[in-house]
């Protein structure tokens, strides 16, 4: 039964008293509740209703209720009940239409649906609805429902419904605004909170590189974030199927980590093992999500199937993640629960999603690092090679073959440094030079042979590359001729050190195959003076040798 009316029933002390009460309403619970306890006052109603139409028009929602006093406590169950535009329903009725009704147990047929409903479970003798609008011509936004046990509503009811209900509209539209604004501001603060996190987590996993601590981090996310109590990374690997990590944070499943790990450590799985399961998931790149193992027991498995299942005791909820990079599967990401059943929502699905694709990431970074340090340590040992080659290659250039000692391009460049730096220094730290010449060199070579001759000058040079120091440059000067640069060495320490030299080779004789060789050596030494160039102290250092020889060889001279 419709109703019309427009007259003006609240007085104007009641309609102040209930604007101050609705503007003082903080939100839309307080401003229905205001509106609720208004109805009620103005009669004995048992009951009221308050709906508001949904966001896509398609549901009027109750988000107010007052019940009868027997049924206070069930109140919040009819929350959110919603009632379809597309039924068949009084309330829908008059917010479609956009008028009063009011109807009792008589009109049956009016009151089918989900209102009939609540008229039995209540036990009421009628009920009056009218549209709630936020100003007179405009579209509803919802309804108020009353009902009453023991009389049927009048007009005057209606009357005063009406007013509350325009008096109240805006309030109540302007709350319900503000109220999904504050949820959108929520769902996007939610995504901006999830999107930091995601980024904290995605910084601190980057820098790693090893892939058994990438399984480590990846499952504790996951374990972290979403209602799961077991995570397990499969890879393919020589046509089988390899559980590389099982983990569990919950101190609770602990144990059956363990266990999987275990089992999975000593068995090999193909893909009649996983036929339906990581097997498809990979060749098919598509996730499975199985919400209640528990419900599909009695469906034949495979016995490894069946094995994985009895060790996790009372599995519920599987979810199998491909992870896969250019549409090439690399792995498996598998969410288990142990008990309760996990289902995800499509937020939480996204974010699995992502946490896989960032996996996969991850996963291609780590094979890129670990060709790289191979081909990083190739490289190296390479470089090695090629460096000791060339430091073979460079002495080889600097030293004479015969005797090991410099050559003499190598003597000239050092006697060349060697004196600038004397001179850099102003003289304060002394430079001497040693020339030897091995004696009556022609006639050893003419007795014995030029084979043995060589084998003097080897030997020779032995002697004299061991009493050097380590500053002290030895040359083959050329022939059977040798320099020593002696750099911080005074005149007279060079002549000692030529004079031991002169009696070593003197007193112990070269040993050959064909018996030992006597042989003398005369020296020359000279030092730095101020002034001085590289061929001023070869040069007396030359004339001392000379003098050496003058004098009768197998003696040490200085100039
Ligand atoms: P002195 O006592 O005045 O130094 O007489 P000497 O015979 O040693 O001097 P001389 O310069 O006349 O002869 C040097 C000889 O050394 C000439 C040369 O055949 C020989 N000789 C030069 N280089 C080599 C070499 O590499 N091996 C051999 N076996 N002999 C060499
Ligand atoms: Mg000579
Ligand atoms: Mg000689």
């Amino acid at each position: 039964m419709s109703v019309e009316n427009t007259q003006v029933v609240i007085g104007n002390e009641a309609r102040l008293k209930l604007f101050q009460s609705l503007s003082d309403a903080a939100d839309l619970r307080t401003v229905l509740e205001t509106v609720a306890a208004a109805a009620l006052k103005w009669s004995d109603y048992e009951a009221t209703l308050i709906n508001l139409i949904d966001d896509r028009h398609e549901n009027l929602v109750c988000h107010w209720s007052s019940l009868p006093t027997e049924l206070a406590t069930h109140r919040d169950t009819f929350i959110y009940y919603s009632f379809p535009l597309a039924s068949k329903d009084l309330n829908v009725q008059c917010f479609k239409e956009g008028k009063p009704v009011i109807a009792d147990r008589s009109d049956v047929e009016a009151l089918a649906g989900a209102t009939w409903a609540r008229f039995k479970r209540w036990a009421m003798q009628s009920v009056a609805i009218v549209p709630i609008r936020p100003m007179e011509e405009s579209e509803p936004i919802g309804t108020l429902m009353v009902f009453c046990k023991n009389r049927t509503p009048h007009q005057g009811d209606l009357e005063f419904l009406q007013e509350l209900c325009a008096l109240a509209g805006k309030r109540i539209r302007a709350a319900k605004r503000q109220e999904e604004l504050a949820q959108r501001e929520r769902v996007v603060t939610n995504a901006i909170n999830e999107q930091t996190e995601f980024l904290r987590f995605v910084n601190q996993v980057n820098v790693v590189n090893a892939r058994e601590e990438i399984y480590r981090l990846i499952s504790e996310e996951c374990l972290r974030r979403f209602a799961v109590d077991l995570i397990s990374i499969w890879l393919k690997e020589n046509d089988g199927y390899v559980c590389k990590s099982t983990i569990a944070i919950n101190p609770n499943y602990m144990p059956i980590a363990q266990k999987l790990s275990e089992y999975y450590a000593r068995t090999v799985f193909d893909d009649s093992d996983f036929a339906v399961t990581i097997s498809e998931v990979m060749t098919q790149n598509h996730p499975m999500f199985i919400e209640d193992v528990a419900a599909i027991r009695h469906v034949p498995m495979s016995d490894r199937v069946n094995e994985i299942l009895d060790i996790i005791g009372t599995p519920r909820t599987f979810i199998h993640m491909p992870i896969s990079h250019e549409n090439r599967p690399l792995a498996v990401l598998t969410f288990a629960t142990v008990r309760d059943v996990f289902h995800p929502n499509e937020n939480q699905f996204r974010t699995i999603k992502l946490l896989s694709q960032f996996f996969s990431t991850l996963l291609v970074n780590a094979d890129v690092y670990e060709t790289m340090k191979r081909q990083q340590t190739i490289v190296e040992s390479l470089n090695t090679k090629l460096a000791s080659e060339v430091t073979v290659l460079g002495e080889r250039a600097l030293k004479d073959r015969l005797s090991g000692l410099y050559n003499f391009g190598y003597f000239h460049d050092a006697l060349d440094r060697r004196v600038s730096e004397f001179s850099r220094h102003g003289g304060s730290m002394p430079l001497s030079l040693i020339l030897f010449d091995i004696d009556h060199f022609k006639a050893l070579n003419d007795k014995h042979g030029h084979l043995m001759g060589n084998l003097v000058i080897k030997e020779f040079a032995r002697r004299l590359a061991k009493r050097v120091r380590k500053a002290d440059i030895a040359c083959r000067f050329g022939g059977e001729e040798f320099a020593v640069i002696l750099p911080g060495c005074s005149l007279h320490a060079a002549k000692q050190f030529a004079e031991t030299i002169r009696k070593w080779i003197e007193k112990i004789p070269v040993e050959t195959d064909t018996g030992p060789i006597i042989v003398t050596v005369s020296a020359g030494c000279s030092t730095c003076k101020t002034g001085d160039t590289d061929s001023d102290l070869l040069e007396r250092a030359d004339r001392a040798l000379y003098r050496a020889k003058r004098n009768g060889r197998n003696r040490v001279e200085a100039d």
